[in-house]
Order: structure tokens, then sequence, then C-alpha cells
């Protein structure tokens, strides 16, 4: 590295927590650095929006005590008194039954599954938890690894519902390596409560995540740096096969040239060869054959609370969505002046009927069945309602997946790529986005 990176002018696409906090950290070495951002607000997948005048994320979002990148990074902005640390309640509905399932004491009394299938299920997850090695695990499917090792009843009853409800139709193709992430980590988010039982903490900012992001924003702006929203990167201009700049298309403007010294691109895989042409073999496979679905959520405001747990997991494939967050109950409905605000949410591909449904459509569909989780639930009780669509929103993470993972140093000199198909095997999450986008700020310093 030399004192070049002093005057390096950086361009970043995309202000989600990945760009952004590449973004923070440019800066802070002196770089000058251009965010290009499509949509007219900063945090991409973890954006938000108004009710009753209050922020809220377009999609459920909160942190586990494991997410310590974004922890650290709250923590240096000097956000840490906003982070409230809540206990986490879990319900799971299967059977037309609404159960209890945040502690080890829920699941002994989860009668859909006999008494030593309930045993075997705490034994089989304490062996997950305390598992340290995970690439053996990579070539086999959760699914094989579940019904051999916990058994097909605990797999059809629990697991099979809840893979379907984060991987839609490729649930069954799931490399395990990913499931025993979620184990592994989950530890770490528990602790000891003060009655003794071990329970797990989850956190939210006051202020909603958004209030992360325009606090990065400002520190950004305060450095040599500007973010552009509204505006959508056309082209990557490659010459002699290295960067040369953006092409940037400001909307309702025309478009203009940008050079820059490096680029990272924060978009999804599908969307870098619609920019940037002439990718070589090797690495356009590994951006074409990721495969992602998007997360579809109708967002109910409602006057009264429809569930008593923060998550449901819906176990019952009849009912058309996979999850039901009530996110107050987990901050309190008076924050939001009195609404009630429940996530009704699915992954789906855009072939899905679903998908392809406009929101009043979806909201039709979905109202007859919230009778089902809670009898007393009438339609009067939905004061409001919204829609949002997030695509790219989860990668599908099949067997062997650490070979078909695209590198962060594309095949073009000076233009690096940090997107969600790179966290492995952690399941993606800010946290991860602002581990990565840091270390390939670091990358693009070293590579100066
Ligand atoms: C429903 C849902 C629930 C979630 N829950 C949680 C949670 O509880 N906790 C948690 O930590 N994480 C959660 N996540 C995941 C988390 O939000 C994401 O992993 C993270 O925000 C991804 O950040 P990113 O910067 O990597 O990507 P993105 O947020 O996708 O940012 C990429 C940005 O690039 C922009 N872009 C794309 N193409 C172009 C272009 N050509 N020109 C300009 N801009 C472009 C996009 O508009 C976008 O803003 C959730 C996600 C979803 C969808």
């Amino acid at each position: 590295m030399n004192d070049n990176h002093k005057s390096r002018r950086v361009g970043i696409i995309g202000a989600g927590a990945a760009g952004l906090s590449a973004a923070y950290d440019l800066v802070s070495q002196g770089c000058h650095v251009d965010i290009y951002e499509s949509a007219p607000f900063l945090g991409g997948q973890a954006s938000t929006f108004l009710i009753n005048g209050v922020p809220i994320e377009r999609g459920y979002h909160h942190l586990f005590t494991s997410d310590q990148s974004m922890i650290g990074l709250i923590s240096e902005l000097g956000l840490s008194h906003k982070l409230n640390w809540i206990d986490s309640n879990v319900g799971y509905f299967t059977k037309g039954k609404l159960w209890k399932f945040t502690s080890p004491f829920d699941l002994l009394a989860f009668r859909p599954i006999p008494l030593w299938d309930r045993v075997k299920l705490g034994l089989v997850t304490l062996m997950l938890q305390r598992r340290k090695e995970w690439k053996s695990l990579e070539q086999i499917t959760a699914s094989e690894w579940l019904i051999k090792n916990a058994g097909p009843n605990i797999y059809y009853a629990i697991f099979e519902p809840m893979l379907r409800g984060k991987f839609g139709r490729y649930y069954d193709q799931i490399t395990m390596a990913w499931l025993w992430n979620k184990f592994a980590l989950r530890t770490a988010s528990r602790g000891k409560g003060i009655s003794g039982k071990l329970k797990e903490q989850l956190a939210y900012p006051s202020g909603s995540f958004g209030e992360i992001f325009d606090t990065l924003a400002m520190r950004i702006a305060d450095g040599d740096g500007n973010i552009h929203l509204s505006n959508y990167v056309k082209k990557i201009v490659i010459e002699d096969n290295r960067l040369s700049g953006l092409e940037i298309a400001p909307e309702g403007g025309s478009s203009s040239f940008h050079s820059y010294d490096q680029v990272l691109a924060t978009v999804p895989s599908f969307v870098l060869p619609k920019i940037l042409d002439n990718i070589p073999e090797d690495y356009l496979r590994k951006l074409t054959d990721k495969t992602y679905l998007s997360a579809v959520l109708v967002i109910l405001e409602l006057d009264r609370a429809l569930t008593p747990h923060y998550w449901t997991y819906v176990g019952d494939r009849e009912l058309p969505f996979l999850g039901i967050i009530e996110h107050t109950n987990f901050i309190p409905a008076t924050h939001y002046h009195g609404a009630h605000i429940v996530y009704l949410t699915n992954y789906l591909e855009p072939s899905d009927p679903m998908y392809k449904m406009n929101p009043e459509e979806l909201y039709q569909e979905y109202i007859p069945h919230l009778q089902k989780i809670n009898p007393d639930f009438q339609e009067s009780w939905v004061t409001n309602y919204f829609y949002h669509k997030v695509d790219a929103a989860q990668p599908i993470v099949t067997r062997g997946y650490t070979e078909s993972i695209p590198s962060h140093r594309t095949p073009f000199k000076n233009l690096y790529l940090a997107n969600t198909t790179q966290i492995y095997p952690e399941d993606r999450g800010t946290n991860y986005s602002v581990r990565m986008g840091r270390n390939v700020a670091q990358l693009m310093t070293e590579d100066c």
C-alpha cells in the first residue's frame, strides 16, 4: 500500500449496509467516495418507511447478541445507548394450534411430537450448538442430515416447515452447513435470565435501523463522501481489462460518465452482468447460477394485538404465509401511537402466483386465515395495511456452496463485488453485510 489511497476516487454502487459501511471506512482513510443508489432511500433491504410518522423497516429486523460487527459499528457511531435488548418470544403454529416455542420448557410441552422426540430434539439441538466443525456438513443437505440424526417425526413436524418457510421449493436442497450455523450462532444469543431459565435476547435500535444508516450517511458526508439517491448505475465501464468508471443515470436526468480509481458493487449477483460486459465465463457462471427468493410482506396495522408472540413460525401449509412477526410484541405499540404492527411474510419466486398478486389481492388472500391463528380476529381490527416486496432477499445455499462463491476481487482490476451470496455459512444479515463491506474496503486499500 502507498500514499495514493489518500487521493483515491472510489465509486460505490448501493447504499445498503455493505455499501455504507465500506464508504464509512474509505472516507475515514481520506478517499473521495461517491455512493450511487437507485432507490430514493438509504438502507437497501433494511430500509424503513413510516407508520403513523414513526420509521419502521419494510421487512422486520432485529439483531442477535452474536451480531458483533453491527454492534461494534453502532458503538463507533456513538449509538450504543439506542440499542434495546429484549427477551425473544417465539410461537409455532402447527396442526391448527399456536404453541409457545421460546424455552426448553416450551419444547418439552410441545405435544405435536411424542415426548421421546421432544427430548431427542433437545439433544440434537445441543449437539449442533456445541459442534465447531462445519466443512464436512457442506455436502449433506439439512433434510438428509435431520432425517438421519433427528428422525422423520422431528424433521416433518418442525424443520421441514421452517426450511420451506425460508427457502420455498428449494427447502430440501439446502446445505446442512447453513443450518448448523444457525444453531451455533443462536447459542451465542442466549444467556441466563434473572429467573435462571435459558432465554434469547434480541436487539432493536430506538429510532429503527434507519437511525444507524442516517448516522453513517452523516459521517460519510462529514468526510469527502457523497450519497446520490435515485441514481441508477447503468454501466460499469472497463478499458483494457481494468476499471475506468461508471455511467450514471439520475432519475429524470440524462446519463453521464464519472471516472473512478476503484469501484465496489454491492448489487445482487444477477444484476452485475446487466451492468458489466464481457465477464469471463468462470466468474459469470458463479454470478448467474445463484438463485434468490424475494421477500413479500403484507404489514397490518391493527387496533389490538393478534398473537402473544414476537415471532410465530407457521408450520401448517394450508395457511398461505410462512411467518407472523408481531413487531409490537417486541417494541410496544405506544411507540407507534397505539398501532399494533404485524408482518405477514413469505419468501417467493417471481413465478409464484402470490408474487404476482397486487397488494389488495394478497391482503384478501391472507385475511381469512388470521382467525385460525386467533379465533377472535375480525377484519375490523385492521386500520391500515402496507405491502413491500424485497427482491434478491434470500440466496439459496445448496450442497457444496463454497465452490460457487464469486470472489470479492472481480476479474477486472479495481472492480470489487460484495453481496449477500458471499456470506456463508452464516445467513445473510445486516451484521454480515457490515463485516463484508468493511473487509472489502480493507482489501481495496491493500490493493492500492
Ligand atoms: C424481510 C427481511 C428481513 C430481514 N431481517 C433481518 C434481521 O432481522 N436482521 C438482520 O440483520 N438482517 C435482516 N435481513 C437481511 C438484511 O436486511 C440484509 O442482509 C442486508 O440489509 C443486505 O445489505 P447489503 O448492503 O448487502 O445489500 P442491499 O441492502 O440489497 O443493498 C444493495 C443496494 O444496491 C442498490 N442497487 C442495486 N442495483 C443498483 C444499480 N444498478 N444502481 C444503483 N444502486 C443499485 C439496491 O437498491 C440496494 O439498495 C432481512 C432481510 C429481509 C428482506
